[in-house]
C-alpha cells in the first residue's frame, strides 16, 4: 500500500471508529435503557401505592401506577420494545393500552384519548402510540398519562423498571423480589 492510501484508509477508519467511541449507544440503541418514560415532560404527580379519592364512587382507592403529567393531545411513547396485546375500555382508568415485552414485564397506558396502533403490532421503544387528554382515571384531575407496569401478573412501580439502564440490567433480577402491592384484576390479554 502507497502511503498516501494508508493515511487515507486511516482517516476513514478513525471517521467511523470515532463517534462509536465517543457515543457507544450508537452502536445498539439509541436509549439508554430498556425502558423509558412514556411522557416527554416526566412529571410524576401522582405515585405508584398513594392514597386518592375516587370522587366519582366515593371511595379511596391505592394507587396502582404512576401519573405522568402533559399537555392535552400530547404523544405517549412505548416504553421499550413489545408486541401491543390489549385494547379497550378499563373501569377505572378508561381507554387502555398493554404492551407484552418479555414473558415476565408488561407496561400499561391508561386514560387515553387516542390510540394510534392496533391490536397485534409491534412496536419499538420510543414509538408514538397514543395521546392524553381523558378525563377518565379518577387518580388526579390534571391531564396525564396513567402508566402501570405488570410483572407476573402483578402491579410494580414503574419507577423501578425506569431506573434499570443497560449498565445494571442484572437489577432486572430484583424485580423478582419486590414485594407486591396489588394483583392485576384486568383482563388484559
Ligand atoms: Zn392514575
Amino acid at each position: 500500500m502507497r502511503k498516501s492510501n494508508v493515511l487515507a484508509f486511516l482517516i476513514v477508519a478513525a471517521a467511523i471508529a470515532l463517534p462509536l467511541l465517543l457515543f457507544p449507544r450508537m452502536i445498539y440503541c439509541s436509549y439508554k435503557s430498556p425502558f423509558i418514560m412514556p411522557m416527554a415532560s416526566g412529571n410524576i404527580i401522582v405515585g405508584f401505592r398513594d392514597s386518592y379519592l375516587d370522587k366519582m364512587k366515593q371511595v379511596e382507592r391505592k394507587h396502582t401506577g404512576i401519573d405522568i403529567e402533559g399537555e392535552a393531545g400530547e404523544n405517549v411513547l412505548a416504553s421499550g420494545n413489545g408486541l401491543v396485546t390489549y385494547i379497550g375500555f378499563s373501569p377505572i382508568g378508561g381507554r387502555t393500552l398493554v404492551i407484552r415485552h418479555n414473558e415476565k414485564i408488561k407496561t400499561t397506558y391508561l386514560n387515553l384519548e387516542q390510540i394510534l396502533v392496533s391490536k397485534g403490532s409491534q412496536v419499538s421503544q420510543g414509538d408514538r402510540i397514543a395521546t392524553i387528554g381523558a378525563e377518565d382515571d379518577p387518580s388526579s384531575e390534571t391531564t396525564h398519562l396513567h402508566f402501570g407496569v405488570i410483572y407476573d401478573d402483578k402491579y410494580l412501580d414503574p419507577e423501578d423498571l425506569l431506573k434499570i439502564d443497560y449498565k445494571s440490567i442484572s437489577k432486572f433480577l430484583y424485580l423478582k423480589y419486590i414485594e407486591p402491592d396489588f394483583s392485576v384484576s384486568l383482563n388484559q390479554g
